[in-house]
């Protein structure tokens, strides 16, 4: 088979090269940036996205750098405990659950597929920014111009081309113009990093409050980043608000523009008002998705991950559902003679999966516990949680979540281990 063309170098587009290296199948990746370097904050590798970069051979790299997370727990906005879980292995996976810095992650793929793949340097280009694609019974083109200077470079050709180009996908809006911008959700996100001593279990994923008063999301993605053994603490600030810029991931936020909401959060378990001033810096952000697609694929070009179903981060499942996007195209492309019969194929197994987790992810996200705390105490501390909910109606609300998303422990150990 001839090259797959990726576009985008992002999570999605470099795993999916991996995956076909691994099947075979040659890829190149054209990356609109400058160059692959570190830029984002944090990101959750939930044990059904780590499986499969794990069986790409990753787990060790991966381990040196993230975090693995023990446990998730949760808390209203007065500091009080209400629910706490073990993950990943700790839970009984056969497969850790990571936080990681978005850069590393995004570094240990690309070197991985710099290293194996024949020729890997010229296999992904930087500065090609695409700008539309076409697709015929024999092959499909993409045709790109130089990020800096806006020239047009070289079209290149293969047996199918992938939009893994992120939120603001050009491919995506070539066959979908009509879409509009982003659904905003009426919550912006102040995102942003500290170096702080270690909280909870050292390896805790910790949400805290609820959106219309002021929630927190908060973890380490870095260990021992100093002489003292801090750790590079990931944090997420979500306020419901009119508020909305449009999407850039690097706004940088303002410190008086949401501090105050988090001023008198200061637990003896955790000074969140002075983590918050403490941050290296702060990015700021709207909470967007775009409502699902009716396909895909048209004729040789298909959609891949953020590009083909963004989705709020409250379920921590983005760069995971592209990981499993690039899993299944590569089987499907391995497994089906015909180009176009694998997209389909790849289409028809996940374009509804993923459709139900962008809308769990609205819906139904694991921090529904915490609205439906926030809810029946009218917003007031609570004497004993048990009289508020009780420890089955939260796992079963986390439970099932898991299940839409595909990360449940049953159905991902009954899977075999290819
Ligand atoms: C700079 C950046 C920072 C991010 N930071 C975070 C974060 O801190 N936390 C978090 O949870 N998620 C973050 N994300 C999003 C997260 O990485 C994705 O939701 C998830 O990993 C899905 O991956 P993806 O490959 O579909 O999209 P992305 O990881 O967004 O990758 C898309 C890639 O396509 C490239 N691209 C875009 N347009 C074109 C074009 N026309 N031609 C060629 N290439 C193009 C982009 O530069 C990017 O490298 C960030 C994404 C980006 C691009």
């Amino acid at each position: 088979m001839d090259d797959v063309i990726i576009v985008g170098g992002g999570i999605g587009g470099l795993t999916l090269a991996l995956m076909l290296h691994q099947r075979g199948i040659g890829a190149r990746v054209h990356e609109a940036a400058p160059a692959i370097k570190p830029i984002g904050v944090g990101i959750s590798l939930l044990p059904h996205a780590s499986r499969e970069l794990g069986l790409l051979g990753l787990a060790d790299a991966l381990g040196e750098v993230a975090v693995t997370t023990r446990d998730s727990r949760f808390f209203n906005r007065f500091g009080q405990f209400v629910y706490s879980e073990p993950v990943g292995r700790y839970a009984g996976y056969d497969w850790p659950q990571f936080q990681i810095h978005r850069g590393d992650l995004q570094q240990v793929l690309y070197r991985a597929y710099l290293d194996r793949a024949a020729g890997g340097a010229e296999r992904v280009l930087t500065g090609h920014r695409c700008t539309g694609t076409d697709s015929d019974a024999r092959g499909a083109t993409a045709h790109f111009v130089d990020s800096a200077t806006g020239r047009a470079l070289p079209s290149t050709r293969g047996a199918a081309v992938v939009g893994c180009d992120g939120i603001h996908s050009v491919v995506r809006r070539q066959f979908f113009g009509d879409e509009g911008p982003p659904v905003y959700s009426g919550v912006n996100m102040w995102r942003g990093t500290t170096t702080w001593e270690p909280f909870l279990s050292g390896s805790t994923y910790l949400r805290a409050g609820w959106l219309t008063v002021g929630k927190m999301v908060i973890y380490p993605i870095r260990h021992n980043v100093d002489s003292q053994g801090r750790q590079m603490v990931n944090w997420v600030a979500e306020v419901q608000t009119d508020r909305y810029n449009e999407q850039d991931w690097d706004r940088v936020g303002r410190l008086e523009d949401f501090h105050h909401v988090f001023a008198d959060w200061t637990f003896d378990w955790l000074d969140v008002a002075g983590l918050i001033r403490g941050a290296e810096q702060i990015l700021e952000y709207p909470m967007v998705d775009r409502d699902p697609l009716p396909r895909w694929t048209h004729g040789r070009v298909t959609l891949l991950g953020d590009a083909a179903h963004p989705m709020y981060p409250r379920g921590s499942n983005g760069a995971g559902q592209a990981i499993l996007d690039a899993r299944a195209l590569a089987d499907c492309l391995q497994s089906h003679p015909s180009v176009p019969e694998a997209l389909q194929a790849y289409e028809r197994q996940r374009l509804a999966a993923t459709a139900a987790v962008v809308h769990a992810s609205r819906n139904a996200p694991p921090d529904v516990i915490l609205k439906t705390v926030h809810e029946r105490t009218g917003d007031r501390p609570f004497g004993r949680i048990e009289d508020v909910i009780t420890t089955e109606e939260m796992a079963s609300l986390s439970d099932s979540y898991k299940r839409v998303a595909g990360y449940d422990r049953e159905s991902l150990s009954s899977r075999t281990r290819q």
